[in-house]
């Protein structure tokens, strides 16, 4: 497979590195890649490109077509891709813009590289992007760019560190990461905001790391009291990652929360996700976690009962419903009634922590290593 060009160098860049040692020089900065799943499943997909691009075959890096401005669409065929009326026999084909910041996709404007692959008559689109471009992308949804910019900048290097960390855990497959809520939501060249972009600069060429290797960098948007150790949920077990207290986070607006469901709503996700149960009767909490976030949940319901974790309920019913694992529940009049505390898994940066750290005046090194005890802020390797 032809490789998208995995270096630029930049020299000589002079950052004041606060935790490593003061004013340090970073050598000869390598400007890495990550590759963002962006559509999947769709049978034609539509896009335009100004200026001049190449189409190649991204398993052989034949050239296949040379162009200038175009406007088509994309689809799936039997034997291969179709650009608008011409055919290729390829599965798989990589647009390269000569401009990066030439290339919309369904209306939206992305800069970098973009791979179509061919998975039957479905295509799915993963996008090639410099490490930055892609923080830049995601960093409007992930914080809003009216934050002080000590917190955009924590925000900056776990985006950072976390997109790099996929890059290695995934070498293998098609792309690092998905552009949604499961990696880091990401929205092209559209989410892009001049202080975001800033943080981004100001922070250029640094990572997290623990002993040396990438640090798995999770955030979430408010812990509500502590952060979770990341081994309570996945096979990892780092001393940077075993929770802290975190009361900044007291006047997030995602503190607590209040979902109410049917219980017919909830019954058919579960049985949906393949579990055998009847009209729910109660729902029992099975221990808790340090942390204070639930480890299972007992559903007892006519037919029979079930045990299943908290992590699995949530992604069940849905992760933006369940905010979190940290919750009390109850059946009233045939409802299903959740109170909550927080919102997402729990592990590592606390985002509406990091932003009252920084009202507060702690500087971003200072919120890194209140989230993440023990870790380095490291150059790109
Ligand atoms: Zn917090």
């Amino acid at each position: 497979m032809r490789k998208t060009p995995a270096l630029f160098l930049s020299i000589f860049l002079f950052i004041n590195c606060g935790l490593l040692t003061a004013n340090c020089f970073v050598f000869a900065q390598e400007e890495k890649y990550v590759r963002v799943l962006i559509l999947k499943d769709k049978p034609t997909v539509s896009f335009k490109i100004n200026g001049s691009f190449e189409i190649d075959d991204a398993q052989s890096g034949k050239v296949l077509y040379r162009g200038k401005n175009l406007k088509a669409a994309i689809t799936a065929q039997k034997n291969g891709i179709s650009i608008g009326k011409t055919s290729f026999k390829s599965n798989k084909v990589l647009l390269r813009p000569d401009d990066p910041e030439a290339v919309y996709l369904e209306s939206r404007k992305f800069r970098g590289n973009l791979v179509f692959v061919r998975n039957g008559r479905r295509l799915s689109v993963i996008n090639h992007i410099k490490i930055d471009d892609y923080v830049s992308g995601v960093l409007i949804y992930e914080a809003s760019h009216y934050w002080p910019t000590e917190a955009l900048k924590a925000m900056v290097l776990v985006v950072r560190t976390f997109a790099l960390y996929q890059a290695g855990e995934n070498a293998v497959k098609d792309y690092d990461l998905t552009s949604d809520i499961y990696s880091q939501v990401y929205g092209g060249r559209i989410g892009e905001r001049y202080r975001l972009n800033e943080a981004v600069e100001q922070t250029k060429g640094l990572i997290l790391t623990y002993q040396g290797k990438i640090l798995p960098s999770f955030h979430h948007a408010t812990c509500a009291g502590h952060t979770e150790d990341s081994a309570q949920l996945w096979n990892i077990d780092l001393p940077p990652l075993k929770g802290v207290p975190c009361d900044f986070c007291k006047e997030s607006p995602h503190y607590n929360w209040h979902q109410v469901s049917e219980e017919k709503e909830i019954r058919e996700k579960l049985i949906g996700a393949g579990y055998d149960i009847n009209k729910i009767n109660e729902i029992v909490i099975l221990g808790k976690n340090p942390s204070g976030r639930i480890k299972n949940l007992r559903i007892i319901s006519d037919k029979k009962d079930i045990t299943i974790s908290c992590k699995d309920f949530r992604n069940i019913i849905g992760p933006n419903i369940i905010k979190s694992t940290n919750f009390s529940v109850s059946l009233v009049n045939g409802d299903v009634v959740f109170v909550g505390l927080g919102w997402g898994h729990g592990v590592g940066l606390c985002q509406w922590g990091a932003y009252f750290m920084a009202k507060k005046g702690y500087s971003y090194e200072q919120i890194i290593e209140y989230y993440f005890p023990g870790s380095k802020l490291s150059g790109i390797k």
